[in-house]
């Protein structure tokens, strides 16, 4: 069976932001041909679409899976269902929000899908958590998530804290308040859940 490496961008604004992550976190471990084997902090950080809504929490997971990309994002929109989110308005709240950032090294246009994310090189509360889980990350285009994230700093990002349960073998999290000044290499090895 092939299995890819994945990244998944996740988001909430809405009911208990940090909570829905978590739980998405491990409702996407639970889905069918997916573990989840590193995922970031969260991270709080004000709106890019309506200015009249509150804060966000963003982390980014990656995840092995054995389906395909369609299928998976499929089983991500059925997770956001199930989480509540119903449509607001263009970059309005959401109680969750689950973004494929990258599949493999696949670069796919596809009425319902384009990865990787066409946002990615925006978005500081995906480049940041990213980096913390992965630093050597790169697109398939050879950008470096390092290089990407350099040219949009100055947005303001601020780390809440370490998810509650996390993949085994993850290091250190950065000081409460802090976007980690160097971000910590993980290797997690297994998908044993364990209480931080
Ligand atoms: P969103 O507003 O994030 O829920 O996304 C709206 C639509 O974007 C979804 O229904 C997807 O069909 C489409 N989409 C295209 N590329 C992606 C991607 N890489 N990840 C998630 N959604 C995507």
């Amino acid at each position: 069976m092939i299995r890819e490496i994945a990244t998944i961008g996740l988001g909430s604004n809405l009911g208990n932001p940090v909570d829905q992550i978590e739980r998405a976190v491990e409702a996407i471990d639970s889905l069918p041909l997916c573990r989840v084997r590193a995922v970031s902090g969260l991270y709080a950080n004000p709106p890019i679409g309506p200015q009249d809504q509150p804060d966000y929490v963003n982390a980014v997971a990656e995840i092995e899976t054995a389906l395909a990309p369609v299928p998976l994002l499929r089983a991500l929109k059925g997770l956001e269902r199930a989480a509540g989110r119903s449509y607001t308005r263009h970059w309005g709240e959401r109680m969750l929000d689950l973004d494929i950032l990258t599949f493999g090294h696949r670069e796919m246009d596809d009425p319902t899908l384009t990865v990787p994310h066409p946002e990615i090189a925006n978005r500081h509360f995906v480049l940041a958590p990213w980096l913390e889980i992965r630093p050597e990350a790169e697109l398939p285009d050879g950008r470096r998530v390092a290089s990407m994230l350099e040219a949009v700093s100055g947005h303001p990002l601020r780390y809440v804290r370490a998810m509650a349960r996390q993949p085994e073998a993850e290091a250190a999290a950065p000081e409460q308040g802090e976007a980690p000044a160097s971000p910590r290499a993980a290797e997690p090895a297994t998908t044993s859940w364990r209480h931080s």
